[in-house]
């Protein structure tokens, strides 16, 4: 599959890096009075750091600034990081609240400018253009994931529909008969998707139009993207974004498939380590830290994801000269802890997907038992291997039990299920059930 790569502002995305470099200095210089005179939050945190604006001219100097949390918006929710009068505020999103309360943010027109641009870029990378039919499967609402996608989609003139999540039957129909070209959604309701797709009897390529989809809102693995390129014929590209920064788009991938582009004249990125809050270079991974500089409404100083991942600056085949981030391997927030030993369910999703006879639909309990923690893999069986003989199924469970003793180093007890008995997600997936938190 070859994508028609095309780049949306290439004055932008293959600036030089040192043109690059200069323009998130000043970026950054004018963020930072805008927020130390109009956001007291961080007018106090720079005050006791001893940090003026005038000490921010250049990008190196970002490491002088404070950080920002998540509980920082919960605390101030919801005006209180406003750097803008509330009446230049045209949209408030909110993030779906994975990991807790809801947290909001307060777009400017400019924001919502810079947002869709981001998207377009992103849709343009993996070929989008105004001849295509772009299905927005995300949700709409105070999610970023729908009206994100839909903008940016809007934006290159492509037909967009809105059709939100849920209701699969409708989405295979709609896409059926409407031939949409792109998909947008996250990864685990695309391979859903597709299965369902084949289950009504419906090929790819021939009945459903599919081209290329644009894949983010959940962590998932390049096994997963095979999977799913597989089932629906197309390109698989990874979108990333988070509310707090503004949405789908924060990065993307190019055809390379190496990694996301982060859109760095409007956001500057940094690896830390969480422990000990220091910068470390690229190649290295570690906690993603985002600035915004094109932000007015919300701007983000240094604000920790918790994300973990990989930032790449060696050139990219595409052009495009922004560095890229890796997939992301988990959030520190996701990390399990078993038996002492740090656990990521991208770790167990990454064997889980490499193995035939087992479909992508799985969920990890995790309880305590005479003070010792327990892991239970549950993964469904596909159809075919579901009605195939118990010393085949057996085996199949042994090798998954091994498998993730040698990648994680644990004893996990696997159990494989019947074929749809896992819940369906339409937005993103729940897949940890940790009931030693009850
Ligand atoms: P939350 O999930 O925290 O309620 P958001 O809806 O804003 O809030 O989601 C942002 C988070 O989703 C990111 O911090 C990241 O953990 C995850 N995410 C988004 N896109 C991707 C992606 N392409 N790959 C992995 N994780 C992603
Ligand atoms: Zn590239």
């Amino acid at each position: 599959m070859a994508i028609k790569d095309k780049i949306y502002n290439p004055e932008m995305e293959c600036m030089s890096r040192e043109e690059l470099t200069k323009l998130q200095g000043e970026r950054l210089a004018k963020t930072v009075k805008l927020v130390y005179d109009n956001v007291p939050t961080y007018r106090e945190r720079m005050d006791a750091k001893g940090v003026k604006p005038e000490d921010i001219t250049c990008l190196a100097d970002i490491v002088k600034l404070p950080f920002t949390e998540k509980t920082d918006l919960r605390d101030q929710f919801p005006f209180g990081l406003l750097a803008s009068p509330k009446e230049k505020i045209v949209r408030i999103q909110g993030s779906s609240g994975t990991t807790g309360k809801p947290i909001v943010s307060g777009y400017t027109e400019g924001d919502v400018e810079v947002w869709t641009e981001m998207v377009a870029r992103a849709l343009s990378a993996a070929g989008c253009t105004n001849e295509d039919i772009v299905q927005v499967c995300y949700g709409y609402g105070l999610f970023t994931g729908g009206l994100g996608a839909h903008q940016g989609a809007t934006r290159l003139g492509a037909m967009t529909i809105p059709m939100s999540s849920g209701n699969t039957q409708r989405q295979i129909m709609m896409m059926n008969e409407l031939g949409s070209t792109i998909l947008m959604c996250t990864p685990s309701y695309a391979a859903y998707l597709g299965e369902s797709i084949r289950e009504a009897g419906l090929v790819p390529g021939k009945d459903i139009k599919l081209k290329a989809g644009v894949f983010g809102a959940e962590p998932w693995t390049e096994e997963m993207r095979k999977q799913i390129e597989e089932l629906l014929g197309i390109d698989a590209m990874d979108i990333y974004g988070l509310t707090e920064i503004g949405g789908p788009g924060v990065a993307f991938e190019c055809f390379n498939k190496h990694g996301m582009h982060v859109n760095e004249d409007h956001v500057i990125a940094e690896i830390i380590d969480p422990i000990t809050e220091q910068q470390l270079p690229y190649g290295t991974p570690g906690e993603l830290v985002f600035t915004t500089i094109t932000k007015e409404g919300q701007p983000m100083l240094r604000y920790r994801t918790h994300d973990i991942c990989t930032l790449y600056n060696d050139p990219c085949p595409c052009g495009r000269t922004h560095v890229r981030m890796g997939r992301i391997t988990g959030r520190t927030d996701d990390m399990l802890v078993i038996r002492g030993v740090n656990v990521f369910p991208s770790q167990i999703e990454g064997v889980l997907v490499g193995i035939e006879g087992v479909a992508p639909h799985y969920v990890l309990v995790v309880d305590r038992v005479n003070h010792t923690d327990t892991l239970e893999v549950k993964v469904e069986l596909t159809e075919e291997m579901f009605s195939d003989t118990v010393s085949h199924i057996e085996k199949i469970q042994k090798k998954i039990t091994e498998q993730i003793k040698s990648v994680v180093g644990i004893m996990a007890k696997v159990t494989l299920v019947p074929p749809k008995s896992i819940p369906r997600s339409e937005g993103k997936a729940k897949r940890i059930i940790d009931n030693r938190k009850l």
